[in-house]
């Protein structure tokens, strides 16, 4: 088989996934290798299967590797549309950032972004294999596990624009140190045709890079102020200040994921128009915001670094009634900074009236704050806890949940509010 009978099919990974005329790619990962489920994506009805060692198939397509193969297939198709690309990265904040530029720019000019959290050398290019379609703009999320992701995803879909977000401490056990994570994510200011950087942070800086930031940069989020009903946001550029109000509460996140959106589209000399943002909901798990009786019950439990958390329960701290709980579990993929940064989380709780630990990680044993008032490894005890002694029909406070993603504290959540 060649490449050219495999134009038009659906292609994926998982066999389990295959539906009868895609086409299977079986990878070799750490813990599976897809050549173990040919036979089972064939029986599912794939049209035709790429692998790297000959398996004797009729409808077998070899290549030295299938991830570089993904790679260069998709960075084909962009090649023959040759669309404007955004690439973005950081630390926290992408899958937002991404969702947030997609649907400014898509009110003015035809526009692609990668599905979901699909941000890795296989997930964005079979999102871009299976869903573009010729799109004038591509915006892609990048994410970096190791040091040369960020450099290998910008070769094959080079952006004419590069935003780098943030740097902070997620996955520092799989990464390496700051340092590393830091040299690696500047990968993009290095490969992109122009690169918008976070002011606030200085080891951001570049010749000719522009910047975006709150404490000065070309485009500024000057001010951010919520009525109870809706957030205006005031961005300062060399221009003048524009106001823009959102309904609903927008966290700084959110707030700076909207800058970059009116960053990215002055620099394309597109009009930033963000009427799709009047009905933009925050993701699942990113600072959802419910209520129950008179209480707030804030659900940030999508995933947890040290920075996510310190935005976390600053924008509490500033937003939200009193009296304030946080209901908290472990932080993965710290490796040797595990202990060093829960003793960080644990100093930085003491900001609210009164912290809950679900123990379900280990690495939680290392969040001791002294406002601690319950912890316990079983979701039961925990759902029993709040809703005795803390949601009781009198409380008008707030409750803020937030975990790695491993812990699954959105079960808690969800506990809570289904019997509410
Ligand atoms: P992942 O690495 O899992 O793909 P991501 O970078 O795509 O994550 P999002 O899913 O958009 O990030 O958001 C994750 C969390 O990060 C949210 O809870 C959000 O509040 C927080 N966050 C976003 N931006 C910032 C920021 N600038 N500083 C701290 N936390 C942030
Ligand atoms: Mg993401």
């Amino acid at each position: 088989m060649e490449l050219t009978d495999l134009v038009g099919h659906r292609f994926v990974t998982d066999s389990r996934e295959v539906k009868p005329g895609d086409v299977f790619v079986a990878i070799k990962g750490n813990r599976v290798d897809g050549h173990d489920f040919v036979k089972q994506a064939l029986q599912a009805g794939a049209f035709a299967v790429v692998v790297e060692r000959d398996l004797g198939l009729p409808n077998q397509l070899i290549v030295p590797s299938t991830v570089g193969f993904l790679g260069m297939y998709a960075s084909k198709i962009l090649e023959k549309f040759n669309p404007k690309i955004v690439g973005i990265t950081g630390s926290n904040g992408k899958t937002t950032t991404k969702e947030i530029v997609a649907e400014v720019l898509s009110a003015e000019i035809r526009t692609f972004k990668n599905e979901g959290n699909l941000n890795s050398e296989i997930g964005l290019p079979l999102s871009i294999i299976n869903s573009y379609r010729g799109e004038q703009i591509v915006v892609l999320e990048m994410a970096q596990r190791n040091v040369g992701d960020i450099e290998y995803l910008c070769k094959l879909f080079p952006p004419n624009i590069g935003v780098l977000l943030n740097v902070g401490s997620a996955h520092v056990g799989v990464t390496g140190s700051v340092n590393e994570i830091f040299k690696g994510k500047w990968q993009i200011v290095e490969n992109s045709k122009q690169a918008l950087v976070n002011f606030d942070d200085e080891r951001m800086r570049c010749g000719n890079c522009k910047y975006f930031g709150t404490k000065g940069g070309d485009y500024v989020l000057k001010e951010r102020t919520f009525d109870g009903r809706s957030t205006l946001l005031t961005f300062e550029t060399i221009e003048g200040e524009f106001y823009y109000s959102l309904p609903g509460f927008w966290t700084k996140a959110m707030a700076t994921s909207v800058l970059v959106a009116f960053a990215v589209a002055d620099m394309l000399d597109i009009l930033f128009n963000p009427i799709r943002l009047l009905s933009f909901k925050p993701l699942k798990g990113r600072f959802n915001i419910h209520t129950c009786g008179k209480a707030y019950i804030i659900d940030d439990t999508y995933n947890a670094s040290y920075e996510s958390f310190k935005h976390g329960i600053e924008e509490v701290k500033e937003h939200f009634p009193r009296p304030a709980y946080a209901v908290v579990g472990a932080m993965k993929e710290l490796g040797e900074y595990s202990k060093h940064y829960h003793e960080m989380l644990s100093n930085l709780l003491e900001e609210v009236d009164g912290v809950v630990v679900y123990d379900k990680e280990e690495e939680s044993k290392d969040i001791t704050p002294s406002n601690l008032i319950f912890r316990s490894d079983k979701q039961e005890e925990i759902v029993e806890f709040l809703k005795k002694k803390i949601l009781t029909s009198e409380f008008s406070g707030t409750l803020y949940f937030k975990a790695s993603r491993a812990v699954e504290l959105d079960k808690i959540v969800n506990e809570l509010l289904e019997n509410s």
